[in-house]
């Protein structure tokens, strides 16, 4: 049984056995890193309720993450972000304002800075990190080919001011970990065909336990997952399965369609 919240448990406790330092992206950001760690990203795409329970449990776990939030409200629950930042944890904006504005970037600039503005209200907020909006002919993070976000204090954009030629990155797109196969996003171009040469591309959540087990994996570790997968077993897990079974279909036919890797 995999992308259950007992195997995201099992996956936390084997990073911390092998020696993984939590880090926030705030804190790659700023430097100062650990010889070996890992940052644990949640993209809250919808049911924040999901990513308070996985909030808890590595709390309990003695790890901490950072959890990005849209401004729609499937994501956005003000009770939930103050709660996730309480424990530990870092909050940053999970920003699609290009695809909202459908492309007009002054529109989405401004969009952007509002919805900025409101989550610092709840929270202190010094990341961001593009929704990837599979489905839109935008992507959000063109905004920054025009502006600039250290003007507003946000010191970094995992896919913009990451060094993935030292960290691995694996994220649950598609409900699986081999999924920016066809994830239309949410990949790291120029790196991944590196990474599967090196053996560091896995399907199951046990599959890369087993690396860690092994020691297979580099220092530097970025892990996505959006937690509204991640149930404990039952009729949430089972309708998960068969909804992300659809979508994954629909984004095979997106990329094949477009041709190109974006
Ligand atoms: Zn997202």
């Amino acid at each position: 049984m995999d992308f259950t919240r007992e195997k995201y448990d099992h996956l936390v406790l084997q990073l911390r056995n092998c020696g993984y330092e939590f880090i926030t992206y705030r804190q790659y950001c700023e430097g100062h890193l650990p010889q070996r760690f890992v940052i644990l990203r949640h993209d809250v795409d919808l049911k924040p309720s999901n990513s308070r329970a996985v909030a808890l449990d590595e709390k309990n776990l003695g790890s901490k993450a950072v959890y990005y939030f849209r401004a729609v409200p499937e994501s956005w629950d003000e009770k939930i972000i103050r709660e996730i930042a309480a424990m530990g944890h870092e909050i940053g904006y999970h920003y699609e304002s290009l695809t909202t504005c459908k492309g007009d970037i002054q529109k989405a600039y401004n969009d952007f800075n509002m919805n900025l503005k409101r989550l610092r209200e709840l929270v202190p907020v010094s990341t961001i990190c593009m929704h990837g909006s599979p489905r839109s002919p935008y992507d959000s993070k063109d905004i920054w080919k025009t502006y600039n976000y250290e003007e507003l204090d946000i010191l970094g954009e995992p896919y913009l001011t990451t060094d993935f030629s030292k960290m691995l990155y694996l994220t649950d797109t598609g409900r699986r970990w081999d999924g920016y196969k066809v994830s239309v996003r949410d990949k790291i171009e120029g790196y991944q065909e590196q990474w599967d040469k090196v053996g560091w591309s896995f399907h199951s959540t046990d599959d890369i336990i087993r690396a860690l087990k092994e020691d297979r994996l580099p220092d530097q570790l970025m892990i996505t997952t959006h937690p509204q997968r991640w149930n404990r077993f039952g009729m949430k897990w089972v309708s998960e399965l068969i909804m992300q079974n659809v979508k994954n279909i629909v984004k095979g036919l997106i990329v094949k369609t477009r041709n190109r890797h974006d």
